[in-house]
This record gives C-alpha cells, sequence and structure tokens, in this order.
C-alpha cells in the first residue's frame, strides 16, 4: 500500500494547480487538494485490467472506484 495520499508526493508543485475531473464522480477539483492511490482500471479498448496512479476528489471516490477484491490486491 502506498504510504501517502498527498499529490504533493506524487507529482511537481507546477500540476497541483491543474483542474482536474475526478474519474468517479465527475467533479471538478485542483489536482492538488485530491487524494491520490495505486488503483485498477479496465482498459475499454481491450478489457484488460491494468493499475496505475489515479487522483480522486475524495477518499469516498476511491473507495467505491475500487471494487474491494482490488483493494485486497494493493495492499
Ligand atoms: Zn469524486
Amino acid at each position: 500500500m502506498l504510504h501517502s495520499l498527498k499529490p504533493e508526493h506524487f507529482v511537481i508543485p507546477q500540476h497541483l494547480r491543474t483542474p482536474w475531473e475526478c474519474p468517479e464522480c465527475q467533479r471538478n477539483f485542483l489536482f492538488g487538494q485530491g487524494v491520490m492511490s495505486l488503483a485498477h482500471y479496465r482498459v475499454t479498448d481491450t478489457g484488460e485490467i491494468k493499475q496505475g496512479l489515479v487522483c480522486f476528489c475524495s477518499t469516498t471516490c476511491l473507495l467505491v472506484w475500487e471494487h474491494p477484491e482490488m483493494l485486497g490486491l494493493i495492499q
């Protein structure tokens, strides 16, 4: 499991003020005010499951996004 959810620990400072859209609820927020986590996603074209750093507007959206089985995999 990652030790930090703070975007400033993963992205360069200039990007923290980038407008971002939450992949879960589609709410707009600034990158620096979101939470980051290693998350799983399915590539639409191939159906392949991949994982990568994803920025959400809140920890609630992060937990809703991740299927419970996948949360077990990344701990
Ligand atoms: Zn959200």
